[in-house]
């Protein structure tokens, strides 16, 4: 590996030598006695053995009597309660048997017990399943009538989420005969994708690689390898192209046909309903990252400048700035999240604080152990559970902090009823991203010019991947789906034109992509498996940044108001939950303060840069 131009490292501290070979979280392991004593404790058949009885029981009570003219506000209420309860206890047996999986992926009993767990769950849906159904289907005056009623107005989201889907509902005979013939359709497709791509082969330097060997090369700090690597990774893709050209040609016109019957009169339209956010917003934020496209082709400009190169082409974009050596232990980690949380509210450190000393935390790295991190909520009337792999560098710091967002999210929202604790989709990084602004500030307080860099580069990096990234790769589909519907099948031209402009215009004049970038739209899995998903990060990402930039503003005030939405957990839909911190979602000028937060850290970054080099 060649040196870098300027390699510096982010230091917090110095690690004392003695205690170099111990991972500082090795003694770092959750306590899931919480939830059962091990996969053998009769708690877990005991309750759902329970939970099945009440299935039956609930199945017998109710089955027809929701979709009745005569359903009443007790009724209601009484069924909903009661589901909740099913459902409720039935996910603590599931939850505990995932969490031991992702503890010990190697261990086959974890394997077998969860996937016997998964069908005890899947028994216990389909007793269940007439419930949401026929709720769906009572009429609008009944329901508005039934809402005034207080105990099921409680559940009003609940229900109103239930009924999204209630004008594109075909009758029970052709739902069915939909659902049949999936597997042998769309799904099968995306199926077929799936199998191309996982077993996609790319020959670099002789050797055989698979597509995510072959792209973490991208990320070395030698440009001919990252130039070898992308060219070995777009003949690999180009061995397949015709195949997932005929896929997605095929997909986008499944869909076509299935709006078309689902009285849908747009593409992205079933995607908003389920993200119940209306177009306009929509259409405000993409705008938002679109027309601000400037401050990525200002960013690329000064990477050239500190990469010592005179253009940058695609195998450039992740080639990485500065190296991080030095560790950062967990109890300093754990210092700089609660003081950063603290400085927010003591109410986010004060929660944050019962993770780590109530052992709801899994950060020791381990074999066997999953990728990746999360947080999982559980259940309102227990607590959540983090996990991590800590492995003592500043993005593992960030990590926990991105994490333990969530924990706080989850744990706030514990005075809501099951069916209400989960928050929306669109805002489900509400707390995460935002405690990760916090820790970042702090990591930011105590850095030298240097290290403040290398924090820099991550960060902005980041965010264009989740924010603007994300706007152009849906301003791609809504052409490509377009193009379908007004004038059929696309061909490989088509798919490369409309993708080289969409990401091109991210870029400016700051990049060039290429013809070898021109079929990198093709393993994309999203476009295929999820139309329209792409927007839910950049809108969950630049709705943190915008709330983070109206706290700068409005200090304390806002705090308290932010809390009080964390604590409202999933009991309302978007807009109504920003009008907790007043937040209108139509309003482009709040979208603007998200991004003119990226904008900052570009100008922070080119200062830092500028003096450094002098
Ligand atoms: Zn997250």
């Amino acid at each position: 590996m060649t040196k870098m131009r300027y390699p510096f490292c982010m230091t917090i501290t110095t690690v004392p030598a003695s205690d170099e070979e111990v991972n500082s979280a090795a003694s770092v392991v959750w306590n899931l006695n919480d939830l059962f004593l091990s996969p053998e404790d009769p708690a877990i058949e005991a309750t759902l053995a329970s939970a099945e009885i009440r299935a039956k029981s609930f199945q017998e009570t109710y089955k027809d009597r929701i979709a009745s003219p005569d359903l009443n506000a007790k009724t209601l209420s009484a069924a909903i309660r009661e589901y909740e309860q099913i459902a409720l206890m039935s996910a603590k047996p599931g939850n505990y048997a995932s969490l031991r999986y992702a503890a010990d992926t190697s261990d086959a009993a974890c394997g077998a017990f969860m996937q016997k767990m998964m069908e005890r769950g899947t028994q216990l849906s389909l007793l269940l399943l007439f419930f949401e159904l026929e709720l769906a289907k009572v009429e609008d005056a009944v329901i508005s009538c039934l809402l005034a009623d207080p105990e099921v107005a409680v559940y009003k989201h609940y229900i109103d989420t239930v009924r999204l889907y209630k004008d594109h509902m075909l009758s029970e005979t052709e739902e069915r005969l939909l659902e049949e013939t999936a597997n042998t359709g769309g799904r099968a497709f995306r199926r077929l994708f799936e199998q191309v791509t996982s077993t996609a082969t790319f020959v670099f330097n002789g050797q055989e690689m698979s597509q995510s060997e072959i792209l973490s090369k991208l990320y070395t700090p030698d440009r001919e390898i990252r130039k070898a690597a992308s060219t070995a990774f777009s003949e690999g893709l180009d061995k397949s192209l015709d195949t997932i050209t005929f896929i997605y040609n095929t997909l986008l016109q499944d869909k076509n046909v299935k709006d078309r019957l689902r009285n849908y009169t747009y593409a992205e339209q079933s995607r908003h309903l389920s993200n119940e956010l209306t177009p306009e917003i929509v259409e405000t934020v993409v705008q938002a990252c679109t027309s601000n496209y400037d401050i990525v082709s200002r960013y690329y400009n000064i990477k050239r400048d500190v990469l010592g190169l005179t253009e940058l082409h695609h195998y450039d974009r992740y080639a990485p700035l500065f190296e991080a050596k030095d560790k950062v232990r967990w109890d300093q980690a754990k210092e700089i999240v609660l003081t950063s949380f603290a400085q927010f509210s003591p109410v986010l450190s004060n929660s944050a604080q019962e993770f780590f000393d109530l052992n709801w935390i899994d950060a020791a790295p381990r074999k066997g152990k999953r990728g990746g991190a999360f947080c999982a909520y559980i259940t309102p009337d227990l607590h959540p559970y983090v996990f991590q792999s800590y492995m003592e560098q500043s993005r593992d710091v960030m990590t926990l902090a991105h994490e333990l967002g969530h924990g706080v999210h989850a744990s706030l929202s514990r005075g809501q009823s099951y069916f209400n604790f989960h928050g929306t989709l669109p805002l489900a990084e509400l707390a995460s991203t935002f405690g990760e602004m916090l820790v970042f500030e702090q990591l930011l307080k105590r850095s030298s010019p240097d290290e403040r860099l290398a924090l820099y580069a991550g960060k902005i990096e980041d965010s264009f991947a989740t924010i603007f990234r994300q706007a152009s790769m849906y301003r791609f589909e809504q052409a490509i789906h377009n193009h379908r519907r007004e004038k059929g099948e696309l061909n490989r031209a088509d798919f490369a034109g409309y993708w080289q402009s969409s990401i091109q215009q991210m870029f400016g004049d700051s990049l060039i992509l290429g013809e070898e970038h021109q079929s990198w739209w093709s393993y994309v899995g999203h476009f295929v498996g999820s139309p329209f998903y792409v927007y839910a990060y950049s809108f969950g990402e630049l709705l943190v940044l915008s709330l983070y930039e109206k706290y700068k503003k409005e200090g304390a005030a806002l705090a308290e108001k932010y809390i009080d939405l964390l604590r409202a957990g999933g009991s309302l839909a978007p807009q109504q939950l920003m009008d907790k911190v007043g937040v209108n979602l139509s309003d482009p000028e709040f979208w603007q303060g998200g991004v003119n937060v990226l904008g900052r850290e570009v100008t922070e970054f080119e200062n830092l840069w500028k003096a450094r080099s002098k």
